[in-house]
């Protein structure tokens, strides 16, 4: 069984090659912008991959700075130039557009992999070439095929390089064969995304984990913030922010990017855990997107409770459900257990004991009562959702395997 993964590392870059760096990104920026103008400009029979080509070839001959960019970085760019517009002909995307400055992510592509010369140098050090930048080290966190491991089914077979907030990742492409995966052993279990805890078990457990930021960290982007807001009022619409304004916003990001960061390891971790432990998993079958809309409503008909939605809002996607789901998919797949969906609608009233939904049966917050006259049940409300999504999973899967289907 093939697979293809992507696998993120930090670069450990000198200022020197973070800056050479930078001039490949802006290169490529560049270089899309310089190549969508031709497009809109040339007249519709002479748009064609090859006239294209052309057309890229002569600006980086009379362009001397586009010179940075490898050529093959450079072909990239019109590879994935045309492929946005083959997406936007077949309609799951709008036409491309120029890229600008500030708002576009700085990207560079390496197509082949054999070109980055990938080895390990110690327990936690890896290192690579960079082309036209030269031998560049990474924290080495994952096993990738290379040296004696690799061949032709284990390979990695190219990597995009990306800026973030706190500098230059490469992304490689990581292609290995695996052996078709044992049935899983493990036992079924619901998991309800609370509000109060962040992952509710049917087995009565919860996974949890502290804020993102410690106190000191959420003081300091309250202030950074504030003072972003100071500055942004003294500048003029249309012109460019000031190196301080820059800077705050640089600081603000860098913030923003190690709280993502420390929820993504979290997840991680967490979702390695449950797709070890169990082999079905049932979720709520959720749209986010619906769920986290505003309440404010319009001026006409004003919502209620717009401050309170926000704040949950703002909890549900801090949690980033969709992507504990993803990560829970793939890695059950890879065990061969399973992620079962189930409609969501009632499971957080319903009781899991009687299976009856009772008016005012959900008392508070955190605790569940019965109101059924011979049932009186009561459990903490996350779990008796989670034992609801179980049920619910349960019956999805016998009837999948069942004889009769
Ligand atoms: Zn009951």
């Amino acid at each position: 069984m093939k697979r293809q993964r992507g696998h993120k590392a930090l670069l450990s870059l000198t200022s020197e090659q973070a800056r050479k760096l930078d001039d490949q990104g802006h290169a490529a920026r560049t270089l899309w912008n310089l190549l969508h103008d031709w497009w809109v400009m040339a007249p519709k029979c002479r748009r064609s991959l090859a006239a294209a080509d052309r057309a890229i070839r002569q600006a980086r001959k009379e362009i001397a700075w586009l010179g940075v960019l490898p050529a093959q970085a450079a072909q990239q760019v019109l590879k994935q130039y045309h492929r946005a517009w083959v997406n936007c002909w077949e309609g799951r995307a709008s036409a491309p557009n120029f890229k600008s400055r500030i708002r576009t992510r700085m990207a560079v592509d390496v197509p082949q992999g054999r070109d980055l010369q990938v080895k390990r140098l110690s327990r936690h050090w890896g290192q690579l070439c960079i082309p036209k930048i030269g031998l560049v080290r990474f924290r080495w966190t994952k096993a990738l095929p290379v040296g004696k491991r690799a061949d032709k089914l284990n390979r990695i077979t190219g990597a995009r390089l990306v800026k973030e907030a706190h500098g230059w990742h490469i992304v490689f492409r990581v292609q290995t064969e695996v052996p078709g995966s044992e049935p899983h052993t493990g036992a079924l279990v619901g998991i309800d995304r609370g509000v109060v805890v962040p992952l509710a078990l049917s087995d009565g457990t919860n996974r949890e984990h502290g804020p993102w930021l410690t106190p000191g960290e959420t003081d300091r982007l309250r202030r950074l913030e504030k003072a972003a807001a100071r500055k942004r009022r003294h500048c003029t619409p249309g012109e460019r922010n000031s190196s301080r304004l820059t800077r705050t916003y640089d600081q603000i990001a860098r913030l923003r990017a190690t709280a993502t960061r420390r929820a993504r390891d979290w997840q991680h971790q967490t979702t390695t855990d449950l797709a070890d432990t169990f082999a079905v998993v049932g979720v709520e079958d959720l749209a986010i997107t619906n769920m986290i809309k505003s309440a404010r409503g319009t001026a006409e008909a004003p919502g209620k409770h717009v401050r309170q939605k926000a704040t949950l809002n703002r909890a549900i996607a801090g949690e980033a459900w969709g992507r504990t789901v993803e990560l829970l998919a793939y890695k059950l797949a890879d065990r061969g257990g399973h992620l079962v969906k189930v409609p969501a609608p009632g499971t957080s009233l319903r009781c899991s004991a009687c299976g009856f939904t009772t008016p005012g049966s959900r008392e508070t917050q955190a605790g569940f009562v019965c109101k059924a006259a011979s049932c009186g049940y009561e459990d903490n409300a996350d779990t008796n959702a989670a034992r609801n999504i179980k049920h619910a999973a349960g019956q999805a899967v016998s009837g999948l395997l069942s004889p009769r289907r």
